[in-house]
């Protein structure tokens, strides 16, 4: 896509820090870091979000997560990695290319904002309703 700056990464366009590629899948590092090591990988194909992506850039983004996480823990000695993604404009993606945040945490380092909410138990009628609506949108 011509105006997607994750395309224009892909075919070399813009600058990017490469850590994996393969034929399918490009990760690179997050150059507003949420943390050090912050790496996001994309499809090189275009697709904007979950709804659009293909079941086989899908699988590749996710093996390829396996892959590079497990390279972040040893590169860096994390303790753990979130791995986030923003999935329509409603909850703030940015970037309409689909990409998987991997946001590795150090031993020592604080909490990562995206993994510190309140819990608080919810209504079992609700939550049993609102399963049911959503099988019932699957079926
Ligand atoms: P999202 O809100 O999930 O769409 O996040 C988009 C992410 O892309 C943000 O974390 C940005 O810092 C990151 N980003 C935007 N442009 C670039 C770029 N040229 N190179 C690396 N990361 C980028
Ligand atoms: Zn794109």
């Amino acid at each position: 896509m011509e105006d997607c700056i994750f395309c224009k990464i892909v075919k070399g366009e813009i600058p990017s820090t490469k850590v994996y590629e393969d034929d399918q899948v490009l990760a690179f590092e997050d150059i507003n870091p949420i943390s050090k090591g912050h790496t996001l990988i994309i499809p090189k194909a275009h697709a904007e979000n979950l709804w659009e992506i293909s079941d086989e850039d899908l699988t590749a983004v996710h093996l390829a997560s396996k892959k590079v996480s497990e390279a972040i823990k040893k590169a860096l000695d994390s303790v753990g990695v979130a791995t986030l993604q923003l999935n329509g404009r409603g909850v703030n993606q940015v970037v309409m290319h689909y990409h998987l945040h991997l946001v590795p945490r150090s031993g020592g380092a604080p909490e990562l904002p995206i993994t510190k909410w309140e819990i608080k138990p919810g209504d079992m009628d609700t939550i049993q309703q609102t399963g049911q609506q959503i099988a019932e949108a699957i079926r």
